[in-house]
């Protein structure tokens, strides 16, 4: 009996790829049977695979049917069926034929492991990155091969222009400013000074086109990266001609700007209209940074208040800043920053990102009647689950991580390693605690659960860039 591994998730109905597979046996392949007998089929799984209760009927391994009288053509009289596989990797199946009653004379087929495959393909702006890619891909792809998920490396290209700190915005500042529009990924839309040529959701159309759509994951690899964002402060009414702000964001004076660090900052009073102040403000690096203004020398505000009691104006300014990132994911675009990090944290930014584009971190799985399938209405839950308010953002995994206080978050609290066994990829931050190519015991049977067919990421689809 041969092992087969069969890739479950990839688009076709032959060979190793897809979840079906035809079988024919003829009268003579099967003890005891004959023309006019009926043949009985059944699946022989493997006391290992995942438990029943994460698959409806419909996700479970079947067969079309049956015990069933075959087909005669010619000389040749045959019975044939179907198996259908579930989605779930790492299990094991093998389909017996006997003569209907007689089960202990069967014709076993090959053994069958379920597994999923994805493509990626690399981007790299600096060789240093591509060196540190490679040098670790191995490990990477060992990673999810223990959640039964093949990496496959299509391509490999240099960006379109070199960058050793690469900034990677996913939405510009004016749209950012305005809420306008759909993310626009600047870097990625093949113009001046762009880093790629993708196509993007739709835009951009002069883009390179993936193969293998929607399998197909687009990886940046980059020595460092940073993304800007606007903080916009709106004070309604205030009379604090000179006061100041906290902020915990880095500021970030842009280049692209001529290193104006405000995008906007206005004040607004009877009888003025919105009046620009950017030249008024100042800021003083520290934890946190102090955000200052000083509008004492504008011209007519300091009188307008003085005039009569009860007056006030308007103040409303938006901010650059720089957030500290390591990696992200979106849809089928993922982006890890390698060479100024040491190699265990360029590992797990690589396994956490495609780790989100594969599903992770989930917080609640349904569940199903063993017996029926049926839904059970009922969720398991993953204790190790978190969001944003501990640190990060987006879903994360704290196994082995403890909470402590922190004034940055929405909590004010965030999670850090607790100083005993190591945590998990999918930990929120980039660390040398983290095993960074082995999932932790609640990760990793999710990627063997998690349905491949049409990856969905943490913050978007699969088939959004290409
Ligand atoms: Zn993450
Ligand atoms: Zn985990």
């Amino acid at each position: 009996m041969a092992q087969v591994k069969q890739y479950v998730n990839l688009p076709g109905a032959t060979g190793v790829v897809g979840p079906t597979i035809s079988f024919r046996v003829y009268a003579n392949q099967v003890p005891n049977v004959h023309p006019g007998d009926r043949v009985d089929w059944w699946i022989e799984a493997n006391p290992a695979n995942m438990d029943l209760k994460y698959q409806s009927t419909a996700e479970r391994t079947q067969l079309a049917h049956g015990p069933l009288p075959g087909v005669t053509s010619g000389t040749n009289h045959y019975f044939d069926n179907t198996l259908t596989l579930t989605q779930i990797g790492g299990d094991k199946y093998v389909v017996k034929a006997s003569r209907d009653g007689q089960r202990a004379n069967f014709k076993p087929s090959d053994e069958y492991e379920t597994w999923r495959k994805l493509y990626y393909s690399v981007w790299w702006s600096h060789p240093e990155s591509l060196a540190m890619f490679n040098g670790v891909e191995a490990r990477w792809q060992d990673a999810f091969k223990r959640g039964f998920l093949e990496l496959e490396r299509k391509a490999t290209q240099a960006t379109l222009t070199p960058a050793y700190e690469a900034r990677l915005d996913y939405r510009s500042l004016g749209r950012q400013f305005t809420g306008a529009g759909a993310h626009d990924w600047p870097f990625m839309n093949g113009g001046p000074g762009a880093l790629m040529n993708l196509r993007n959701g739709g835009g951009n159309p002069a883009g390179a086109t993936l193969s293998d759509k929607p399998l197909h994951m687009a990886l940046l690899v980059v020595p460092d990266l940073y993304w800007t964002q606007l903080e916009r402060m709106t004070f309604d009414p205030t009379t604090t001609v000179a006061g100041s702000t906290p902020t915990y964001n880095r500021i970030f004076p842009d280049p692209q700007l001529g290193g104006q660090w405000l995008w906007t900052a206005q004040a607004s009073w009877s009888g003025a209209g919105a009046t620009d102040v950017r030249g008024y403000f100042t800021y003083t690096v520290g934890w946190p940074t102090q955000i200052n203004w000083d509008l004492r020398p504008l011209a007519g505000l300091t009188p307008y208040l003085a005039g009569a009691p009860g007056r006030n104006f308007r103040l409303d300014f938006a901010y650059i800043y720089r957030p500290p990132i390591g990696g992200f994911s979106w849809g089928n675009f993922s982006v890890a920053a390698c060479t100024n990090m040491p190699e265990n944290q360029v590992l797990q930014a690589l396994t956490h990102e495609m780790g989100h584009a594969a599903g992770q971190a989930v917080q609640q799985e349904p569940l199903y009647n063993v017996g029926t399938g049926a839904a059970l209405g009922t969720f398991e839950t993953n204790p190790n689950w978190y969001n944003d308010p501990y640190g990060g953002s987006g879903p994360h995994c704290h196994i082995n991580a403890i909470l402590t206080p922190d004034p940055t978050t929405s909590s004010r609290q965030i999670y850090i390693w607790g100083g005993g066994a190591q945590m998990c990829p999918m930990f929120y931050m980039l660390n040398n605690d983290s095993d960074p190519d082995h999932f932790c015991a609640f990760c990793l049977p999710r990627i063997k659960r998690r349905d491949l067919r049409t990856p969905t990421g943490a913050a978007g689809t699969w088939n959004d860039f290409g």
